[in-house]
């Protein structure tokens, strides 16, 4: 289905850059170097007789047939999936209005009432609110949520039940890396498929390389990158995304989450940047991590050799992009944490106390109190979220020296350098 680097450790290795640059260009109406905005929201046939065919699903746009109506598929959206696609290393894929949009579909395909998910413990707060909280009761469908380092304990979560295994490649806000082929394996053996978010690592990781099923984004972090729209992804293989769109039984369709063909436009101008974006998001966050570990900051990051999964993080990277943008500080305490932040923000102008991530200016968040908070204390504590853990998305504004005595002045501030 997919290029795998995991079965043939001698294949080059994959690069996102060339296989985005390998995907069809799709020019304008008019020979235009960017793609047209298909602003229609119903499409002709030009035959009576192509209708029903297309109803059946026997033409999809791909195989002779046309596009039909835009909650289905529409061009532009189309032309969007196909370079996320692309840059995962992946059959098909297809966009919607939002990351939960996609989460919530992708799982929803794959488990009927009764099923059973095994899911890490540390995840996106929305997420972990829809598992836990809101599917239980109306669906029938469980969550058992273990620590996904500890695969032992993932392999003795799974039920005769359990149909999905579902983490973060980089988890949100611990930082933990998931071993992505072990807990492919593990998936696999019990007949379960193993569905990653990759909103913290696009580029950097490609999770269908190392033996994934299905991988969702929020676009509205890293690969859009402005901060200025929410939009989702989920890409797998070309019969994933056709039972997404099922007319009788797909969850994009019938929830019907669409992606506006304006906001797809938008998304994809920014996609041939994005390795850019990581690089320089890398290259910083690098930096200021080496430096706070030598001043014995209470750094987190997987750059550092010190992260326990580093050299698992190392051997899973695509080369050349460095470890991503997050880190996070633990300062113990909340009220510290808000000083810190008050101090970055107001005095200095480092960036913003905000919460998402994958700006050009850093955001930075005291998770517990925002957006972790629908874990609750119990679950916060299991996933190693101390109540003063401040994740920071460090952007690329600004002259690094000037944002790191910043960064520096602060922590010397708050009294967290000793
Ligand atoms: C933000 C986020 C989501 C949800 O995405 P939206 O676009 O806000 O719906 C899901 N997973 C992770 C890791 C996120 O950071």
């Amino acid at each position: 289905m997919t290029q795998s680097t995991h079965d043939d450790p001698a294949a080059a290795p994959f690069d996102p850059v060339a296989s985005l640059a390998a995907t069809k260009h799709t020019f304008g109406e008019h020979g235009g170097v960017n793609m047209s905005i298909e602003a229609s929201t119903t499409f002709t046939v030009l035959t009576a007789a192509t209708m029903p065919e297309i109803f059946a699903g026997r033409r999809s746009p791909d195989d002779g047939g046309c596009f039909l109506y835009a909650r289905h598929f529409n061009p532009t959206v189309y032309t969007l999936g196909r370079e996320l696609a692309a840059l995962e290393g992946a059959e098909a894929g297809y966009c919607c209005a939002s990351g939960m949009a996609a989460v919530s579909s992708a799982l929803l395909q794959l488990v009927d009432s009764g099923d059973h998910i095994v899911a890490s413990g540390a995840i996106y707060g929305g997420t972990h609110a829809l598992l836990h909280d809101m599917w239980p009761k109306k669906t029938g469908v469980t969550t058992t949520f273990v620590s996904i380092d500890d695969l032992a304990a993932v392999e003795a979560a799974f039920t005769p039940r359990t149909k999905v295994l579902y983490t973060e490649a980089l988890s949100n806000p611990t930082l933990v890396v998931a071993d992505l082929e072990a807990l492919a394996d593990i998936a696999h053996r019990h007949g379960a498929s193993l569905v990653v978010d990759n909103t913290f690592t696009p580029v950097l990781i490609s999770p269908l390389l190392h033996g994934a099923d299905v991988v969702v984004h929020s676009l509205t972090k890293f690969i859009n990158g402005a901060s200025d729209l929410v939009a989702g992804a989920v890409v797998g293989s070309n019969d994933f995304i056709a039972q997404l769109m099922d007319l009788h039984t797909g969850a994009l369709m019938l929830f019907g989450p669409t992606m506006d063909p304006k906001a797809a436009f938008e998304v994809s101008m920014r996609v041939p940047h994005l390795p850019l974006r990581m690089r320089e998001h890398s290259r910083r966050a690098q930096i200021f991590a080496e430096r706070l570990a030598e001043l014995g900051a209470p750094i987190r990051y997987p750059g550092l050799p010190s992260h326990p999964q580093h050299a698992l993080m190392k051997r899973m990277l695509n080369p050349g992009y460095g470890f991503g943008g997050m880190l996070s500080l633990d300062l113990e305490d909340r009220e510290r944490a808000y000083r810190f932040m008050d101090i970055l923000q107001n005095e200095h102008r480092f960036g913003f106390m905000a919460v998402s991530l994958g700006y050009s200016e850093s955001l930075m968040s005291c998770s517990a109190s925002s957006t972790s908070s629908e874990l609750g204390d119990d679950a916060l504590r299991a996933a190693g979220v101390s109540p003063g853990l401040v994740r920071i998305s460090v952007g690329y504004t600004g002259a690094v020296e000037d944002r790191w005595r910043q960064l520096e002045s602060a922590l010397r501030t708050v009294g967290a350098l000793g």
